[in-house]
């Protein structure tokens, strides 16, 4: 673990006005101390609907080694985008959403993202379900972009086609297959995590030991910032009116993750219809949680787990993360503006210590 400089963790800081830019994470750095051969190189720039940042530290390299790590990375994200974006009718999930029942020969990043969301299907008994993808697109927030609001047949219709065990994963054979055709999977809520834990593998090959790497929200990190501390992960504040922090967390080694209701919806006859959907109903979720941040090794695994746990809400998601031991946090709307914070207890016994670092599995 980095030093941390007798600063305490920052823990229920709420820090206004004071941000970074992204969907629901946002990277604070105190003002960078540098040696004259310390270097912070960033990388931003557009991907998956979203951006990307990647903070890299080093003491050496030149400005050719710095446009090189650039391109690695965004080598990395076009290559998960090109396989997993449902916004593109030549990726490899959509050949496989417009395959048939044979098995469907992927690749092993397909197979591995897969296998891993059928995981996370098992363990939160349906909430998190790859196969909700036609759904998403008929309440408005596919690359349909269907906005009317869907008759009752036809939500009967995708429910009863739809399920995560409509899909088998054949690692051995290295293939995937649903069991009725019209079945579609979107990865929307897996894809982005996975692609952070790709670039820092990339990174982490190339020799680097402190870096962050964020995209749209999700976020990995290793070693320390340019200030020698561990890197503070800003959680926004849920408002759908601005963006804010609402407390920043110090992680080293581990990934942070968050799915939320406040930014990606649309208004209905006067109602709020969020993105994220209850496989159990076919429809939004409608609950008082506003988003969950999980910690995890993984970023992909945090991902996941924070859309299941948005989904299950406030009272079944948190018993669920309490029961696997998984360190989140969820923030709880309590009235207008205001929202009250339930922390899972390793979530406090993380960050109430010396923040997380790569002890989480
Ligand atoms: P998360 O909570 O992480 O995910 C929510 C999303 O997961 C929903 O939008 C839905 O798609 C899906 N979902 C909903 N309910 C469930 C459930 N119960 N279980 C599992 N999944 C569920 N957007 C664009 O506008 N243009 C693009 O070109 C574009 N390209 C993309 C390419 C890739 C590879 C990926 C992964 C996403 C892309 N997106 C694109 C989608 C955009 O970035 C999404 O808004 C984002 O992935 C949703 O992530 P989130 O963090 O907002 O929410």
């Amino acid at each position: 673990m980095a030093q941390n400089n007798g600063i305490p963790p920052l823990r229920r800081l709420i820090l206004p006005g004071v941000f970074v830019a992204a969907l629901f994470a946002v990277v604070l750095f105190r003002q960078p101390w540098r040696s004259a051969d310390t270097r912070e190189w960033v990388a931003t720039g557009p991907t998956m609907g979203t951006t990307f940042t990647v903070k890299v530290v080093t003491a050496n390299g030149d400005e050719t080694t710095k446009k090189r790590v650039a391109e690695l990375v965004r080598g990395v994200v076009d290559s998960v985008d090109g396989a997993m974006s449902t916004y593109r009718s030549d990726s490899e999930i959509e050949l496989f959403n417009r395959h048939g029942t044979d098995p469907f020969k992927a690749s092993p990043e397909m197979l591995e993202v897969v296998a891993e969301a059928q995981r996370v299907a098992r363990l939160s008994n349906g909430a998190f379900d790859i196969t909700v993808g036609p759904l998403v697109d008929l309440w408005g927030f596919g690359p349909s972009g269907v906005t009317e609001e869907p008759s009752e047949e036809r939500l009967a219709e995708l429910v009863a086609i739809m399920g995560y065990e409509q899909i088998t994963v054949d690692p051995v054979n290295g293939t995937l297959r649903k069991a009725v055709s019209a079945c579609r999977i979107d990865l929307s809520a897996i894809a982005k995590g996975f692609a952070v834990d790709e670039v820092a593998a990339a990174l982490d090959n190339e020799g680097y030991s402190n870096y962050m790497v964020e995209i749209g929200g999700e976020v990995q990190t290793r070693g320390h910032n340019a200030s020698g501390d561990d890197w503070r992960i800003g959680i926004e504040r849920p408002d759908m009116a601005g963006r804010a922090i609402h407390t920043a967390v110090p992680l080293t080694g581990v990934a942070l993750a968050t799915s939320g209701d406040y930014r990606n919806f649309i208004v209905r006859d006067g109602f709020r219809v969020s993105h994220t959907i209850d496989p159990r109903t076919g429809r939004p979720i409608a609950h008082d949680l506003a988003s969950v941040s999980v910690i995890h090794s993984s970023c992909m695994t945090a991902d996941a787990l924070a859309t299941a746990l948005e989904v299950l809400g406030p009272e079944e998601g948190f018993a669920l993360a309490q029961r696997q031991k998984i360190p989140a946090l969820f923030l709880v709307r309590a009235g207008e503006l205001v929202f009250e914070e339930h922390p899972t207890e390793v979530w406090t016994a993380l960050i109430g210590n010396d923040g997380a670092s790569a002890v989480v599995n």
